[in-house]
């Protein structure tokens, strides 16, 4: 589905609940490996009768699981082999309900929610055609820990399931799950050594944009670029360095910034690949955060490298609120400078180093994952997988290496030049 599809989840912002944010993915991985049935089911009625939500199916659906929303309160029900259909449900806790896809064979109805109301049980019928939903009223405590949860399964797909399924149908007494842990990766170099945070983008079920052809992977040249620069900023001794992912495996964007927040991170760099089918579009691109998109293109950038949130059912502002104190705001002003003079040093020392920029080189969006408002933060384009020859540059070693070596030095001009502003500080 497009983005104008996906952005109708995106609005209104909710507060950041890093630990239900994150605890999506693992809820996720499950909802995509559930077979998809050969026709998907259409939605034929939501009814709303008290505290119990009805959902009709006009054939059998594979699953369904939700979670809490905070901020406004939400419910929404994901269910698998659902196609999106329409239907307008209010009344008892329920003000408004609409309909969406999250990805292909998955459908969402969203709930807004008059209360605090979390869901105490669920049950889908045999048949696997009505899913009801029993709403209790709760207080603002519960319902934050609820949206904490994150993800709760409410009736497992198809093969799962069979081994449960009773006279009555399925009922799963909705306990908390396991508590959520960020995965913290290992730091490797001198201790007191400042720390890189180097993220090679996307993973797992999410490849990033894929070459021409399909047969190329955002995420393996991301990947790989990364670890050429790990390599080579551990061999400088200038720095320590930690990898959000140093395999493929799947983090939503949240994860990889609060990793870098968690382990107090001086410089957070995420390594990506650019993607314009039909297009002659070539060469590098950084980008640093600002909170409007400097131009379309930036914007049309953001939405694409965030969609991963998206499929996650995130809302992409949701830390929004949470910067609005004017401390955090000062703290960002400063981090966003700090940002842009890497992002100068990033496009030097690369085109020294034979590569080559689009024109506009350095550019500004609202990308989720540079959002840690303390943590300079950039994101490398480093070519465009669409392009036949980047993507022969993107997987070849003497590429990457040569991206490695031009951020290498960028990484140590940039704290050469902090540890000279410190100095001039202290001397004053
Ligand atoms: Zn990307």
């Amino acid at each position: 589905m497009g983005i104008d599809g996906l952005m109708k989840f995106l609005t209104p912002l909710h507060r950041a609940r890093r630990h239900g944010i994150a605890a999506l993915s693992v809820g996720l991985g499950a909802l995509l490996a559930w077979p998809m049935p050969a026709s998907a089911a259409a939605i034929q009625s939501v009814s709303i009768d008290g505290n119990a939500i009805t959902l009709a199916f006009d054939r059998a659906v594979d699953g369904a699981s939700g979670l809490v929303l905070d901020g406004p309160r939400r419910l929404a029900v994901d269910i698998a082999g659902l196609t999106a259909g329409s239907a307008s449900a209010s009344g008892g806790p329920v003000t408004q309900t609409r309909i969406g896809q999250v990805r292909p064979g998955v459908g969402r109805i969203v709930f807004d929610l008059a209360g605090y109301s979390v869901v105490s049980s669920a049950a889908l019928t045999p048949d696997r055609r009505t899913l009801t939903l029993q709403l209790t009223d709760s207080d603002a405590r519960a319902f934050a820990h609820a949206a904490r949860v994150g993800r709760v399964a409410y009736a497992q797909p198809v093969a799962l399931a069979d081994a449960a399924v009773g006279r009555g149908g399925v009922t799963v007494p909705l306990d908390a799950p396991e508590p959520y842990r960020l995965p913290i990766p290992r730091v490797e170099g001198r201790a007191d050594k400042p720390l890189v945070v180097i993220d090679a983008g996307h993973g797992g079920h999410d490849p990033g944009s894929l070459s021409l052809d399909g047969r190329y992977k955002e995420k393996d040249a991301s990947l790989a670029i990364a670890k050429a620069l790990r390599d080579e900023l551990l061999a400088s001794g200038r720095v320590r360095v930690a990898m959000t992912r140093s395999d493929d495996r799947f983090l939503v964007l949240q994860e990889r910034r609060e990793i870098a927040r968690r382990l107090h991170a001086d410089l957070f760099i995420s390594i990506h690949c650019d993607s314009a089918p039909g297009s002659q579009a070539s060469g590098a691109t950084v980008y640093t955060l600002s909170e409007t998109s400097s131009d379309r293109v930036a914007a049309a950038l953001a939405a694409k490298e965030n969609k991963a949130d998206v499929i996650n059912g995130v809302d992409l502002g949701a830390q929004s609120n949470d910067v609005s104190s004017i401390l955090i705001d000062l703290t960002q002003r400063e981090t966003m400078n700090s940002s842009s003079r890497f992002a100068d040093l990033v496009q030097r020392e690369m085109t020294d180093e034979g590569i080559s920029f689009k024109t506009t080189y350095h550019r500004f969006a609202g990308l989720a994952v540079l959002k840690a408002p303390d943590v300079p933060a950039v994101l490398i384009e480093t070519g465009y997988i669409t392009d036949p020859n980047d993507l022969h540059l993107l997987f070849s070693r003497e590429y990457q290496h040569r991206v490695a070596m031009g951020v290498s030095h960028a990484v140590e001009a940039h704290f050469a030049r902090r540890l000279g502003r410190t100095d001039v500080a202290m001397a004053e």
